[in-house]
């Protein structure tokens, strides 16, 4: 049954807890210098395009990054995308005419964006995350913010707040009688932005995670409002990432590959001292039941387990993430 919050959740929030949102980095530029800001060295101020972790440079790599998840919506992000309008126009046209108008685009900015920027979104993008500086939370109403916010509004985006809990949040609490959703990200420690955390005297909140101690408290305040929804660094791992990697890996796991529940295959690896032929023909495995890799030949880890004694060689169960992504752990057999 539904939840009577998830009737004010942003719809990119829904795709996004089911892992079908695509995350589409448009350039890591970005005319604000946020204290906070969670990007890495590797791509704050780095003008690329990544879509999930695979750099894009044309519409078709977008296109076949969003397949191989099946996206259902992307979320734009940066950097701030709208330094970068034309790119921004030409991937999401892409997107939409690939998977129709239903595919859900979001786009986050940290600017407050004239009615000429939004202009050339209509129809491209759905809705509109703004993002204003921590600076300014305390006089938002104040601000240019409200006045984009309702330009948004009457051009037809749905329009909201994305921020990092930080303290002095309830002050964006004068915006939501303006806004449709008001997103709280639970403040998380990044390699790039570790010496802010530590000249606040922030900490983290466990040893093992990013998360932030303190974050749940500067937020609480604005918690009991329906169009506020309060998103942990843990979610983000656990539960989008992870359904991100179980549709990628569903999606192209090969049919001897066991997919789990962590988004990861499992299959056995073979580094036969003979011919590989030989090994083939040893374990007797049809065409369809292995595939020769340049680490060897892989197979069902259960038909390797099985056949182990058949041949000789270095054989290995390996856990990987799907489409070829990192091994997470290889058991020598
Ligand atoms: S606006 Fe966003 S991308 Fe830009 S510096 Fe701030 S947190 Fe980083």
């Amino acid at each position: 049954m539904e939840d009577a919050r998830d009737r004010y959740i942003a719809p990119g929030c829904r795709l996004c807890r089911e892992g079908a949102k695509l995350v589409l980095f448009v350039t890591g530029r970005c005319d604000r210098d946020c204290w906070y800001c969670p990007l890495s060295s590797g791509r704050k101020g780095v003008d690329r395009v990544f879509a999930n972790d695979r750099e894009v440079e044309t519409e078709e790599d977008l296109i076949e990054e969003a397949r191989v998840m099946s996206a259902l919506g992307t979320g734009v992000t940066g950097g701030d995308p709208l330094l970068e309008p034309d790119r921004v126009v030409r991937f999401c046209r892409a997107l939409k005419t690939t998977f129709g108008p239903d595919h859900q685009i979001h786009l986050y900015t940290g600017r407050a964006p004239t009615r000429d920027e939004l202009l050339p979104l209509v129809g491209l993008v759905d809705e509109v995350r703004l993002h204003p500086p921590h600076a300014d939370w305390g006089r938002i109403l104040r601000t240019d913010y409200p006045r984009a916010i309702r330009e948004a509004r009457a051009l037809g985006f749905a329009i909201g707040v994305e921020v990092p809990a930080l303290p002095g949040i309830q002050g964006l609490a004068a915006l939501l009688p303006l806004v449709d959703f008001l997103n709280i990200n639970e403040l998380e420690w990044g390699e790039a932005n570790a010496d802010g955390m530590r000249e606040r005297g922030l900490e983290l909140a466990r040893p093992t995670g990013n998360a932030i101690a303190g974050s749940r408290d500067w937020a609480r305040p604005l918690l009991g409002d329906p169009r506020t929804r309060y998103c942990t660094s843990a979610f983000k791992d656990s539960v989008q990432l992870r359904e991100r990697l179980v549709r990628v890996a569903r999606n192209t796991a090969r049919p001897f590959d066991e997919c789990t529940g962590d988004g990861t295959v499992v299959y056995g690896r073979l580094r036969p001292d003979g011919a590989v032929g030989e090994a083939v023909a040893a374990l007797g495995l049809e065409e369809g039941e292995y595939a020769i890799e340049e680490g060897g030949l892989e197979l069902a880890w259960w038909r390797l387990v099985e056949g182990r004694d058949t041949v000789a060689g270095e054989k290995a169960v390996v856990e990987r993430y799907p489409n070829r992504g990192m091994i997470v752990e290889e058991t020598p057999l």
